[in-house]
């Protein structure tokens, strides 16, 4: 596959790593410098200091060689599943990783686990990451080093605690216990505030960024796995080994997800797809069925002359505008609702629970939202922005609009069109004539 790629310009790339002056980090904005910087201060000073007063004993480089070759281990047989997952998406912290860390939280002196860390993120970062997606080195490094600090903080419930390790733990009954759990809980707590600072640089929500709560079952999962692994290397460690299928096949079941996300997410404006959003109305519809008084409403909106955005600014702003249309009709539904797009710039919602009157109240506040949104963007150099834009809105109502999805998508089509026949930037509604 990597053959197929066009020609790398690997010495560039190289480059840029090595040559401070080459960095993106100076692209980014000055206070996300200045949390690189302070993260890596932070986890540099905690590292110098812990490996000077923390002894290394025999036993400890044999636990990180252990550590470190499973973790590489299941990296390299876990590939072919990541690649895919990368494919058809981005999220950034599934992040299998931690049940390595965690484990050499519970084993290894500190400045050890920062080893550890070093080796497994360098390792997928020339193996994997990197070559399937051009990640900047400056956010696997702030990764690697938030993974430290979060390490640290783990450490140091455990000193606290007076549980120095999974080995004390063995001997410390309900305390040893009570430590290691509190030391997952830190983990988990400071890996998801840690991240925060860092939100922007990607144009990801908070939400989208700390995932749902399967994303955090599966970042528990990993901890869990974590102390296993741990209790297994501090009594059997032969039996070890045990935890590597169990792992992959949490990464297949990682990439099952999110390949039923993909398959129902609008790439371009995240929201749902023809078949996601179809999924969601027929449920809507079964579910209003069962219940004789349940109404629903479906909104079909087509921005107007947006043929005219493009030939003017290009497809590529038109594009920008597309997707700040999605977020503003996102914001102007309530979180239940589901607003998908039908492809071009057509969107519909369906609004759930909802009577007539309703349905065209939010009609027409997004009409009016869209009619106020300034888009801007990059042309060149200069920020050029994008407003008059407008849209026409087709309503039908469950189940005087119709009684199938189908149905109801016609009758709102039907009203769209009367929309754009009557001078577009306007609500029709279509229940009653459907
Ligand atoms: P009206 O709906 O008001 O009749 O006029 P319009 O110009 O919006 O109508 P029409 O549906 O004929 O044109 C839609 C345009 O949307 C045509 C196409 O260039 C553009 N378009 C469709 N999909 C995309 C896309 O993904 N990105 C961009 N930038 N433009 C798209
Ligand atoms: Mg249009
Ligand atoms: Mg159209």
């Amino acid at each position: 596959m990597d053959g197929a790629r066009p020609a790398e310009p690997r010495v560039g790339r190289i480059r840029g790593v090595l040559d401070p002056a080459h960095w993106t980090l100076w692209k980014q904005r000055p206070s996300l410098v200045f949390y690189c910087f302070l993260v890596e201060s932070v986890a540099l000073v905690a590292t110098v200091w812990t490996a000077a007063v923390v002894p290394v004993r025999a036993w400890d480089l044999v636990v990180f060689g252990v550590l470190a070759g499973l973790g590489v281990l299941q990296a390299e047989l876990g590939r072919q599943v990541e690649r895919v997952r990368r494919l058809v998406s981005d999220t950034p912290h599934i992040n299998l990783t931690s049940v390595w860390t965690f484990a050499g939280v519970l084993l290894l002196p500190p400045a050890l686990g920062t080893a550890l860390i070093a080796v497994l993120y360098v390792h997928l970062a020339t193996r994997s990451l990197a070559r399937m997606k051009r990640v900047p080195p400056f956010r696997t490094t702030l990764n690697a080093t938030l993974v430290v600090v979060t390490c640290y903080s783990a450490d140091f419930v455990l000193a606290r605690l007076g549980v120095s390790d999974m080995y004390a733990a063995l001997t410390a009954g309900w305390r040893g216990v009570t430590a290691i759990a509190l030391a997952a809980v830190t983990y988990f707590l400071v890996a998801a505030i840690t991240i925060l600072p860092a939100l922007t640089i990607t144009t990801r929500s908070v939400k989208a960024f700390f995932g749902g709560l399967g994303d955090n079952l599966l970042e528990v999962a990993t901890l869990c796995l974590g102390m296993l692994t741990a209790l297994t290397l501090a009594t059997l460690p032969a039996l070890t080994l045990a935890i590597v299928p169990p792992l992959l096949v949490l990464h297949r079941a990682v990439l099952i997800k999110q390949l039923e996300i993909a398959a129902t997410t609008d790439e371009k404006t995240g929201l749902f797809n023809t078949t996601g959003w179809h999924l969601l109305a027929s449920r809507e519809l079964a579910r209003a069925q069962r219940s004789t008084r349940s109404t629903f409403g479906v909104l079909m909106i087509d921005l107007d002359y947006f043929k005219l955005i493009n030939d003017e600014h290009g497809h590529l702003a038109g594009d920008t505008v597309l997707r700040a249309v999605a977020a503003t009709i996102k914001t102007a539904v309530r979180d239940y609702d589901s607003v998908g797009r039908f492809g071009g710039e057509e969107f519909v919602v369906l609004l759930p629970d909802i009577g007539p009157a309703a349905v065209l109240a939010v009609a027409e506040r997004i009409r009016s939202a869209i009619e106020q949104l300034k888009v801007e963007y990059e042309d060149g150099s200069r920020t050029r922005v994008i407003g008059d834009l407008s849209a026409s809105i087709g309503v039908a109502t469950y189940p005087d609009g119709g009684t199938a999805v189908d149905r109801l998508l016609q009758a709102a089509d039907k009203a769209l069109y009367r929309a754009k026949d009557a001078g577009r930037n306007q609500v029709v509604d279509g229940t009653a004539t459907a």
